[in-house]
């Protein structure tokens, strides 16, 4: 059987906004989370490379839009995650900008990934950011991070425990996909669920 699998990931840049964003000619995916999720984890695991990611951690680019380009095919948007403890009420309201922006007018976006660690409870912050992405009809995605952390029989509860938190306020959930950076759990679930949406948009 053929796994699905990532030849090339090319660092194509970090940009302050969308608008400094080059074109989007490709299908985009946009990681996003609240810090320490582990989204760097999940990109680089992704994309079987050890330190892809860790570009977005040099300093300055923290803040960015961090682009990748995917077998020339399809596009990662890493963006700045949420949640930091010792950030200003202005870069707050930045971020807060940048991300809405993002969201609502790159015009490439296939779906958001909103990655939630498994080993918590739905934080308020997680809630809100799905909540303004529901209400503005920005296709998302769930992804829960570290499954590892969690005894495989009690994963199903820590999920169902965020799912039903979700349905307080919605009736639906969106697609949802479990993994772990550290055992590649989802890795295959991952790409193929984007190369899926990738044949789809084709055939549109
Ligand atoms: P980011 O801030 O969201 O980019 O998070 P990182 O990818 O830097 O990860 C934050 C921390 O969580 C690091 O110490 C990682 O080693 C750890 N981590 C990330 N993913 C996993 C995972 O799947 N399993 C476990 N056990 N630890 C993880």
């Amino acid at each position: 059987m053929d796994f699905a699998n990532i030849q090339s990931a090319k660092y194509i840049g970090s940009f302050p906004d969308y608008k400094s964003c080059p074109e989007g000619r490709l299908p985009e995916y946009a990681f996003i989370g609240r810090s320490n999720v582990g989204k760097s984890s999940l990109i680089n695991m992704l994309c079987g490379r050890k330190d892809l990611a860790r570009t977005s951690k040099t300093p300055g680019k923290t803040r960015s839009i961090n682009l990748f380009v995917i077998d020339g095919q399809w596009q990662i948007a890493d963006l700045p995650g949420y949640g930091y403890a010792r950030v200003s009420k202005t870069d707050r309201k930045r971020w807060q900008r940048m991300i809405e922006e993002y969201m609502l007018f790159r015009n490439n976006l296939v779906t958001a990934f909103v990655l939630i660690d498994l080993r918590h409870e739905l934080q308020e912050i997680d809630r809100t950011f799905i909540n303004w992405l529901g209400a503005r009809q920005v296709p998302f995605t769930i992804i829960f991070t570290k499954a590892d952390k969690i005894k495989e029989s009690h994963l199903p509860r820590h999920i169902r425990r965020i799912e039903k938190a979700l349905l307080e306020e919605w009736e639906t959930l969106p697609p949802t996909l479990v993994t772990s950076s550290v055992r590649e759990t989802g890795r295959q679930q991952l790409l193929e669920y984007i190369a899926e949406l990738n044949a789809r948009l084709q055939t549109e």
